[in-house]
């Protein structure tokens, strides 16, 4: 008889039934939770957005897609339309693959997550939730069920996917820069190229200092990227780089 800590919340199934398939021998229960409306919230209100976790990436596009536009340049580029109509935010979070693609955009932007339980409410910022490849500190008894987002004002921004293909293809390295001109700063957070996202605050506090010519080196030594499939760590360390540098000569006078 299967224990009832064996089931696991299945939203998309677009990540775990493709690793159900290649864990055959482990007996596995799932409890569907697509059809939970209560994880289907969409509000936007005085710059801040709140999205359910069960909202599917094609929702997300049809109903949100002006609210915040890096996100909705990371959705267009995930997988396929087929894929988007049952992939959804909370299943790409607890997921936790170094490649998703929202992540980067989430770190950046400091999102806080609700997770609920039988016992309770706990918020906690993506980068505490995510603890490694694959790893989260979320507890067998708990949902993720939103995602919160402060927008900032008046932002510029760069993303890039650099991926093998336009369409159905995991990142080498995904990328993205905020401006914040109101208040000085830069973000920047790079996906692919650690065991999680990789948010660059060691040069995001050059900016601030001023040392902005300092900030692509620096960026070279904070990624951390492996050779695989995909990509070298060479060519991924690189992209860094580049990427960095092209936002930086976007917005950034004289650099
Ligand atoms: C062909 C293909 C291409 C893909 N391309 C991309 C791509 O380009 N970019 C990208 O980022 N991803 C890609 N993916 C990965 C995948 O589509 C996403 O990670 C997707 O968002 C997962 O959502 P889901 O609802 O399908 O999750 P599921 O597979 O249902 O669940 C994934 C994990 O999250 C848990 N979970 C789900 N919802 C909750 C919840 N609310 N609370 C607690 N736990 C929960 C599940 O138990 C499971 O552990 C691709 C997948 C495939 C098959």
């Amino acid at each position: 008889m299967l224990n009832q800590t064996n089931a696991q919340p299945i939203a998309g199934g677009t990540d775990l039934l493709v690793q159900a398939r290649t864990n055959r021998n482990r007996l596995q229960a799932f409890v569907r939770i697509d059809h939970l409306t209560e994880l289907k919230t969409l509000e936007f209100s005085k710059n801040e957005l709140t999205i359910g976790a069960g909202v599917t990436f094609t929702e997300y596009l049809e109903k949100a897609s002006q609210f915040l536009l890096p996100l909705t340049e990371a959705i267009v580029l995930i997988a396929s339309p087929s894929i988007r109509n049952t992939a959804t935010f909370g299943g790409n979070i607890v997921n936790a693959s170094p490649a998703a693609d929202i992540l980067p955009i989430f770190y950046a932007l400091d999102a806080i997550l609700t997770l609920e339980s039988m016992r309770g409410v706990r918020q906690i910022p993506v980068s505490e939730f995510v603890t490694g490849a694959k790893k989260t500190s979320i507890r067998p008894d708990e949902l993720l069920t939103a995602i919160r987002l402060n927008i900032p004002q008046n932002y510029k921004y760069v993303y890039r996917k650099i991926g093998p293909r336009k369409a159905l293809s995991l990142s080498k390295v995904s990328f993205v820069g905020f401006y914040l001109p109101d208040t000085r700063e830069i973000r920047l957070a790079y996906g692919s190229v650690g065991p999680t996202v990789i948010r660059a605050y060691e040069a995001e506090q050059l900016f601030r200092e001023g040392r902005i010519p300092a900030i692509p080196d620096c960026i070279e030594r904070a990624v951390k990227p492996i050779t695989d499939q995909r990509s070298t760590a060479e060519y991924r360390r690189y992209l860094c780089r580049a990427l960095t540098q092209v936002f930086l000569s976007r917005y950034i006078k004289n650099f």
